[in-house]
């Protein structure tokens, strides 16, 4: 049977695990390791790198194609799958969701990194509400160390936040009432987000438009030309059934 690797951390590529197993696919599964108690997609799963673009070759040895579900920012995952892919001749599709650019007002500030992201914020307000995730956390402690941050995060980071600074450790949904009620609370007047898109974190956006607060958005890595790309579940699903029917 066609075996699918299927890179994954994001709601999308659990579902899209959920609809090729449930196909009858024969489907791994591929996750970091970042977090400690990740959401498991249905059916076979690995966790941890791969040892780069060498070891991800070597993986692919048992894989017919491969479908890079990572979320927008995981540029090295995405490079290495394209490359190692490339090197063997494996078929390589990415699901990615689409961006919130078309959606866009004129309260968000859009910025080309996280530094630029920190220093953008620290102009534009004094209660930040920090949505970037745990890995990027540390590149906004200089810019915004004495600024009343409330960062959100699933898993708390390893490095020491400021003492102004609230740190709120939870996973989405973030249903809008709720995202009102604690960018209220905190009185935030700057949201700090990346380009994530899709409509998992949407309400955040939605809740600063409707309490006037600026958005400070930092736009998605540039990808690898050429590899063909769809924006979701159900078109992976097509193109992998597809691939499937050709090669029996
Ligand atoms: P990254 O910078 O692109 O990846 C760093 C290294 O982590 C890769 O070179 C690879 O190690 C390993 N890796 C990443 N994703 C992997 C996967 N799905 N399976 C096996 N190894 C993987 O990625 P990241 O930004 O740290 O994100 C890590 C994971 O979290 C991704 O799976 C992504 O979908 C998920 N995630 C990321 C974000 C974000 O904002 N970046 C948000 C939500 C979820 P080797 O080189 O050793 O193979």
């Amino acid at each position: 049977m066609t075996k699918i690797l299927l890179l994954g951390g994001t709601a999308e590529a659990r579902a899209l695990a959920e609809v090729l197993i449930t196909a009858g696919l024969d489907v791994t599964s591929s996750l970091a390791g970042r977090i400690a108690d990740p959401r498991l997609p249905v059916g076979d799963v690995r966790i941890g790198g791969f040892g780069g673009i060498e070891g991800l070759r070597m993986e692919l040895a048992d894989y017919a194609a491969v479908v890079d579900a990572t979320h927008p920012f995981a540029r090295n995952i995405s490079a290495n799958a394209v490359a190692a892919c490339a090197a063997d001749g494996v078929p390589l599709l990415r699901l990615e969701r689409p961006g919130w650019a078309a959606r866009a007002s004129t309260s968000w500030h859009w910025v080309g990194s996280h530094d630029d992201a920190a220093v953008t914020a620290a102009k534009l307000g004094r209660r930040p509400f920090l949505t970037v995730g745990r890995q990027e956390i540390d590149r906004f402690v200089p810019d915004l160390r004495d600024h009343a941050v409330l960062a959100r995060v699933v898993q708390a980071p390893e490095i020491a936040l400021p003492a102004t600074w609230r740190l709120l450790t939870s996973r989405g949904p973030y249903p809008l009432p709720d995202e009102l009620r604690l960018m209220r609370d905190h009185r935030a007047d700057v949201l700090i987000t990346k380009d994530s898109g899709g409509e998992h974190t949407w309400p955040k956006m939605a809740a600063a438009e409707s309490l006037g607060i600026p958005i400070v958005i930092v736009a998605r890595p540039a990808r690898t030309p050429g590899v063909p790309t769809v924006h979701d579940v159900a078109e992976a699903a097509a193109w992998v059934h597809d691939l499937a029917r050709v090669s029996g």
